[in-house]
């Protein structure tokens, strides 16, 4: 398996990005669970048969749909060596244990933030989000959330986040209690960055109406454009305000590790919360994100639960601080060992340079858009996200639209990249998201070649 694995990464160009699962393939996925066993091979040829071409294809190096990372073999191995460990990250005085905690201690170091923060590795992005806001909910409560409701806070919290914000903020505001109308939208620049005026103007009308200015979300890196709030004036306000700042840094944080861009960051490290997620920037293999959080004291008081079967003990197995205490689940997986092993074997610098190369792709194809008569650029690139589509003369918005989005099918069924799009204020374009190390500039120039071709293809059928 180790081998098939090897030699489908290296092959990994030469085939289709993505293709559709045909009919007959799909059929093999129904029918009822396996009473009796099979041969262990014969399993194994399934998966290689029936699973292998239809997969996601972002470890493709002309992948660049939504946002996320494309894999990395040596934490693919290292997940495998975690689950045959099989310890349980919710605690214990294990070696695994130990791992987690420098893991996190190293992401609090590349990022910038104090001695002393604590972390949590989750999931993925949202749930490094929902622990930050968690933190700040009910550091801003003004009552212990263990025992009173969020009914009885006195005044009706608000939490801030630009009208570029991710999805993940209003299920996480669901999900904390607050209702979605607690999270107000601000308005952004012509850059897509929170407009600082607006956000103090939303902050003072709150105030004056009798409602409680908890929290800013500031986000480093846009799920739309990758563009990043202006975190230093965010978090002077929020300081001058007294507000917690939870930094959205699921796209950007980890450009602080890249030499030629970490400027472009810098301010996130005076945030109370981070969220992380190094599935995408540092192409750690689903799942992994982590929360950092500023004030460990406040972490621990968030989430620790008193509970008689689990109690430090000073010798054995116990005898560890309980790692369920900074988040929501009890168990968890031993995910800190792809990220140990990842960053010994290849080191923080080769990452930090990825994350230049991929500014830079961007940058490279934004350049070839704009040289391209037949295309346009729909935002400015901040950083690895670029927003553009084919537009002909003589086409209205709607037309447009409906020519792009057949455009993005017909590229994702060709095989030959996939890309996806979105919507800016009202405006419909194509959207390249660029977080893969696998991705060369001349796959971005037959991106564009291909976009071309298409495009013309739809019009003189
Ligand atoms: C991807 C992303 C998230 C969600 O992260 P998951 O890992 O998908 O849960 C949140 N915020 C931003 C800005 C993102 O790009």
């Amino acid at each position: 398996m180790v081998e098939g694995a090897i030699a489908r990464l290296q092959g990994l160009g030469d085939g289709p990005v993505w293709q559709p699962m045909p009919e007959a393939v799909k059929a093999d996925f129904t029918g009822p669970p396996p009473q009796s066993p099979a041969a262990l091979d014969r399993v194994y040829a399934d998966v290689t048969q029936n699973l292998y071409p239809y997969a996601m294809g972002n470890i493709h190096p002309r992948f660049w749909a939504w946002y996320m990372g494309s894999g990395c073999l040596t934490g693919a191995l290292a997940d495998f060596l975690a689950a045959i460990d099989g310890s349980n990250l919710g605690g214990g005085n294990t070696g695994a244990n130990l791992v987690d905690r420098q893991v996190t201690d190293w992401l609090r170091q590349m990022t910038g933030f104090p001695e002393g923060a604590s972390g949590a590795l989750v999931s993925g992005g949202s749930m490094a989000n929902i622990v930050g806001l968690m933190a700040a909910r009910n550091a801003k409560a003004g009552l212990d959330l263990h025992h009173h409701s969020v009914a009885e806070i006195a005044a009706p919290l608000r939490f801030y986040a630009s009208d570029q914000v991710h999805a993940c903020h209003m299920k996480a505001m669901n999900l904390l209690g607050l209702g979605g109308k607690a999270l107000v939208r601000v308005a952004t620049d012509q850059n897509y960055r929170m407009d600082i005026t607006a956000l103090r103007a939303a902050i003072r009308a709150d105030r004056a109406a009798g409602r409680t200015p908890a929290c800013v979300i500031a986000t480093a890196g846009t799920t739309n454009t990758g563009a990043i709030d202006p975190l230093p004036a965010i978090a002077d306000l929020c300081r001058a305000e007294d507000l917690w700042l939870h930094v959205d840094g699921c796209i950007g944080a980890m450009f602080a590790i890249a030499p030629e861009n970490r400027h472009l960051v810098a301010g996130m490290e005076r945030a109370n919360s981070l969220a992380l997620d190094l599935h995408k920037g540092l192409h750690a293999p689903f799942d992994v994100g982590c929360a950092l959080l500023r004030d460990r004291r406040i972490h621990r008081a968030t989430f620790a639960e008193e509970a008689e079967y689990l109690q430090v003990a000073t010798r054995g197995l116990a005898a560890a601080e309980f790692l369920h205490d900074y988040g929501l689940e009890t168990t968890r997986g031993f995910r800190a060992l792809k990220i140990w092993m990842m960053l010994r074997h290849h080191g923080v610098a080769a990452f930090g340079r990825i994350l230049d190369q991929t500014i830079a792709q961007a940058r490279h194809l934004t350049a070839r858009i704009e040289a391209e008569p037949a295309l346009q650029l729909m935002a400015p690139t901040a950083t690895t996200v670029v927003c553009f589509r084919h537009a002909p003369a003589g086409m209205n918005d709607a037309a447009l639209r409906a020519h792009n989005t057949e455009i993005m099918l017909r590229l994702q069924e060709s095989g030959v990249a996939v890309i996806t799009d979105t919507t800016i204020r009202g405006r419909h374009c194509l959207r390249a998201a660029i977080c893969n190390h696998r991705t060369r500039d001349a796959d971005l120039d037959l991106l564009i070649d291909e976009i071309l071709k298409i495009g013309a293809e739809i019009l003189t059928p």
